[in-house]
């Protein structure tokens, strides 16, 4: 059995995202997507709702599950029984980070290998935050994040900006 694990925060799941999972998926026998528990950055949807939206948007791709994790990627994939660890690279800057991390985690899990996917050239510039940005000025983000998931992005800045949160 080939499986591995995307890790990630996915705060919100974008087109990126979804073209890399789409495509490790056809690379593997199962690819299960890790929505990471403890970000340092405060998100803009839970845990719970993020696994929720990544489920709704690959329901069509059988071999592809979803589950939340708490820690380091290699403990989760030792979890998962993968040998895989699949990562996105977008322009230059991920190169670096991901290049360290990548090393960081052969060293302390070395029969795990990290499976790097270029970018689709459309998502190149495409992050999360990018669309949080977009969204927060009232901008059309139906160019970067799956249609279902548009929605929950307006609600939740809507609600976040009640609140004074921004
Ligand atoms: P993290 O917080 O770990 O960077 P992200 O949710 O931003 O998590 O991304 C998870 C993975 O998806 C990373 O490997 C990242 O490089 C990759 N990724 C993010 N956006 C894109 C994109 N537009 N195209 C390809 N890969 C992407």
């Amino acid at each position: 059995m080939r499986r591995a694990v995307y890790p990630g925060s996915f705060d919100p799941v974008t087109l990126g995202h979804l073209d890399i999972i789409g495509r490790a998926a056809r690379l593997v026998d199962e690819l299960i997507v890790g929505v990471l528990v403890n970000s340092a950055k405060t998100p803009l949807f839970s845990v719970e709702e993020r696994v929720s939206m990544l489920a709704e948007v690959t329901k069509d791709i059988p071999n592809v599950r979803v589950e939340a994790f708490s820690g380091l990627s290699v403990d989760f994939a030792k979890e998962c029984s993968a040998r895989m660890i699949v990562r996105g690279l977008r322009a230059i800057t991920d190169f670096e980070y991901e290049l360290q991390m990548a090393q960081t985690n052969r060293i302390m899990a070395e029969d795990i290998d990290t499976l790097f996917l270029t970018t689709n050239l459309k998502y190149a510039y495409l992050s999360s935050t990018t669309v949080k940005e977009v969204a927060f000025y009232g901008g059309d983000i139906s160019h970067f994040v799956p249609e279902t998931v548009i929605g929950p992005v307006f609600r939740r800045m809507a609600e976040r900006k009640q609140k004074g949160k921004f």
